[in-house]
């Protein structure tokens, strides 16, 4: 269990913007901006390839809401929707969420460090079809 099942509980207070029977959103209590909000399901699961299609579905149709919201409330005209899983992709609480981050006219926001390569053509062409093999239904 991580912090999260027990801000869903009420066992822990938080800043709650948004709630449903699948859904909680919450400022995150260490803002990278003003508005920094926590979208979560109430499914207790680590990292979103093990979310059910229910919660995935659930969390879709109100994250650009909450989006919405939040720029509305902040006057922030630009934001990031950043979604981490696994410790080495900085995940620090072992529950799926998504961070909606404003960013501020003044640089206040999400840090990005982005070191594209290129695309092979053959070798993309193969690692797109291995995946599309994949992509099966949540549980
Ligand atoms: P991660 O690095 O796992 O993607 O981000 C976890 C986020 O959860 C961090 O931004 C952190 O500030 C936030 N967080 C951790 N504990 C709490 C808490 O108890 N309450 C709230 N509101 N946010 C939390």
């Amino acid at each position: 269990m991580s912090i999260f099942t027990k801000i869903i509980r009420g066992e822990i207070p938080c800043h709650r913007v948004y709630e449903d029977e699948h859904v909680l959103a919450f400022l995150d209590i260490a803002p990278l901006s003003p508005g920094h909000t926590l979208v979560i399901p109430k499914e207790e699961k680590a990292t979103l390839d093990e979310l059910s299609d229910e919660s995935a579905a659930a969390i879709g149709r109100v994250l650009p809401r909450i989006c919405r919201a939040v720029m509305q409330a902040t006057g922030a005209t630009a934001y990031n929707v950043l979604q981490n899983n696994g410790a080495a992709a900085h995940q620090a609480v072992f529950h799926v969420h998504f961070h909606v981050i404003p960013k501020t006219a003044d640089g206040r926001g999400l840090g990005i460090g982005w070191n594209a390569g290129r695309l092979d053509p053959a070798a993309g062409r193969e690692l797109a079809a291995k995946i599309a093999a994949g992509v099966t239904p949540g549980r």
